[in-house]
């Protein structure tokens, strides 16, 4: 049995832990710096209100199948789901709305409501969309690149021509829809990843379309933690050892080999480190020695996701004009974007994002209360734009402004509860570079081969996981990042010298 030591209970953290102890052929150890699992994907319990901190969408559960089934496990007797119908309401800033669902009836009713005739238009976006969710999804997503020769084949650059590659996100979506609104409702969803619409690869239209026709979305009985707590139940079972409070200082390398890590000073050996810390921190802060593309200055200039100003509220009454997913978008949806993304400053006019589980599980809040967090996109932590204490008090009114302006009427009057996050607490509690809520961003630069890869080119046996590395941010992708680096994993073992924690020893 290998000893192997993972760096952090985030989703990515536990899952390469279920696919690596259910092998046989390794003995893992979590070790996380929080006193919950889990990572961003958290929970927050204040007063009979119980907030999810992160994700709240639910998408591509055939991954979280596969990772369960791997341990020999059914999820679904360990995760009950209820699938979202609608999916979500998405409110436009000209105060009109719609609904967006995966029933195609009401879903055409309200396309030809905003954009009468638009239906062939949208049956030619599914069919666009879905072709590129299942070639990125099995030719880049679902595969480790060990070399450019393996990325840069004939048939790899002809399927990037179909992907529109080279084609921005809100571009392409234009295309196919000439209402604003609609061409908004379907490039929005680039904010799961923390990037702008139009910066975004055409490729993106793959998320629309997988809560839209392929497999939907999912609220988790009990709440998305249901997940984390069923990886770390399932973990457990299994023999992996995860262990809270167990901050990491350092990754013991020596001889150009990882040996362990360290936690105050003590040193832990191991056959093979792998961190599911955010990729940058882990360079900068774990490791003594670093090549000259990770160090500080060389993060500084790569493109990082968004950050999100969070705000967790209970409120003595139930707001019935919201459902569970609510989008709420800018007046000037591209000024919005670039304020964010190029200009990182406080968005003038925000979109932001109400959550309100409630209306799907009414545990999440004690009765007649309501459960909401409203999550606005900002940018991140940079030298100019630090977030102090005055931007966030001046920020945190406009929000309230916002949504007492779009229905929440006295909402101000009505918080038994609020707890604020933003992006200190993004760095601070996940050791999130910058802030920056979803990692490394996903420009075409920083995806497939261009992305840090998982496994360290420079120090045998130690591997990444999690959202900035391959293949992205977001839930499944980091279970995907999972079974990547299961296979390398297992690709490289015979490579491995034996009995390498005893030395260390
Ligand atoms: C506000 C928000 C909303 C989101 N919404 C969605 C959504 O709706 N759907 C979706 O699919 N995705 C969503 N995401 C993205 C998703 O949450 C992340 O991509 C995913 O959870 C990241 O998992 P990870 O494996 O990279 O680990 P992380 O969550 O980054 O976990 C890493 C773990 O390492 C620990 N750690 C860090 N440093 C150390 C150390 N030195 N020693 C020990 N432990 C350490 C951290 O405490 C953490 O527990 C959202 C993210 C955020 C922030």
């Amino acid at each position: 049995m290998r000893n192997v030591i993972i760096i952090g209970a985030g989703i990515g953290g536990m899952a390469t832990a279920m696919r690596l102890q259910a092998t046989g052929q390794f003995q893992v150890t979590i070790l996380e710096k929080n006193s919950t699992v889990g990572g961003r994907a958290n929970i927050l319990e204040v007063d009979g209100f119980r907030f999810d901190t992160g994700p709240s969408l639910l998408l591509m559960t055939d991954v979280y199948k596969d990772l369960f089934a791997a341990c020999g496990e059914e999820f679904s007797e360990w995760v009950k789901l209820i699938k979202m119908e609608p999916n979500y309401e998405v409110h436009f800033g000209d105060g009109t709305s719609m609904v967006m669902s995966s029933d195609l009836s009401t879903m055409i009713g309200e396309l030809e409501r905003i954009e009468p005739g638009v239906t062939p238009g949208y049956y030619r976006f599914l069919e666009d969309a879905g072709k590129k969710y299942r070639i990125g999804r099995k030719q880049f997503v679902e595969k480790n690149f060990n070399k450019a020769s393996d990325f840069f084949t004939a048939s790899n650059l002809k399927l990037l021509g179909q992907l529109n590659a080279l084609d921005k996100l809100y571009t392409h979506v234009s295309k196919f829809f000439k209402d604003d609104r609609l061409r908004q409702a379907f490039s929005m969803q680039s904010m799961y990843l923390g990037i702008s619409p139009f910066d975004a690869p055409a490729v993106y239209t793959l998320l629309p379309y997988t809560e839209l026709a392929e497999d939907g979305l999912y609220y988790p009985e009990g709440g998305i933690y249901a997940l984390p707590t069923a990886m770390a139940a399932v973990a457990r079972k299994m023999g992996v050892v995860i262990e809270t409070d167990q901050n990491v200082t350092q990754i013991m390398v020596k001889d150009g080999k990882a040996r362990g890590v360290c936690i105050d000073g003590e040193m832990l050996p191991a056959d093979l480190v792998i961190s599911n810390v955010d990729l940058p921190y882990t360079y900068t802060n774990l490791l003594e020695k670093r090549p000259a593309n990770r160090t500080e200055a060389a993060w500084k200039k790569q493109p990082f996701t968004s950050s999100a100003f969070m705000l967790y509220l209970g409120t003595d009454k139930i707001y019935p004009e919201l459902g569970h997913h609510n989008f709420y978008l800018s007046g000037d949806y591209k000024r919005n974007f670039e304020e964010i993304f190029d200009a990182k400053v406080p968005p003038r006019d925000p979109s932001f994002y109400i959550n309100a589980p409630g209306r799907t599980d009414p545990t999440v809040a004690p009765p007649g209360h309501d459960n909401l967090f409203v999550l606005v996109p900002i940018p991140h932590l940079t030298d100019q734009m630090t977030w102090d204490e005055a931007q966030i008090e001046k920020f945190k009114t406009k929000i309230y402004e916002a949504l007492e302006e779009r229905g929440l009427t006295d909402l101000r009057k009505h918080i038994v509860v609020e707890r604020v996050v933003t992006p200190h607490e993004w760095r601070d509690l996940y050791n999130l570079k910058f802030g920056a809520a979803f990692g490394l961003s996903h420009g075409i630069l920083q995806v497939g081969y261009f992305r840090p890869g998982n496994k360290a080119p420079d120090v045998d046996g130690l591997y990444f996981v999690g959202a900035s590395t391959v293949p992205g941010t977001g839930v499944p992708l980091v279970c995907l990042g999972a079974k990547l680096v299961t296979e390398r994993i297992l690709a490289d073992f015979s490579e491995l010298p034996t009995a390498v924690s005893q030395e260390a020893a």
